[in-house]
């Protein structure tokens, strides 16, 4: 059973500092058969591993060397109350910042002058 639909903005950074890029993860959380909970990641809707894991983070494309992620916000997509399987709330992300759904007034251009 789904219990959250979440969409996580991450930063990957090169720990030599040669790189940095944000990526915008989809995250379901599933609740297995064991009573466990298991992650399923995805970017632009191909499966990925965590990011977070170091078998699931980018490598630098200067140095090859593994990328640090860190989550700079995150957004919860609402699901149908019979959805939701009643996980116990996410460690470490009590504070992470609204991911705005908003984009940015398309006039004036700045980018373009
Ligand atoms: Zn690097």
């Amino acid at each position: 059973m789904i219990d959250e639909v979440a969409i996580e903005r991450v930063r990957l950074s090169c720990p030599e500092g040669h790189w940095e890029q944000e990526v915008d993860y989809d995250v379901v959380r599933y609740g297995d058969p064991d009573g466990g909970w298991v992650d399923f990641y995805s970017v632009n809707g191909v499966p990925t591993m965590s990011p977070y894991t170091p078998d699931g983070t980018p490598l630098c494309p200067e140095c090859g060397r593994s990328t640090v992620a860190r989550l700079v916000a995150r957004r919860v997509i609402a699901l149908p109350a019979q959805e939701r399987a009643g996980a116990p709330a996410r460690a470490g992300r009590e504070d992470v910042p609204l991911l705005d759904a908003r984009s940015e007034p398309r006039t004036g251009r700045p980018d373009r002058a």
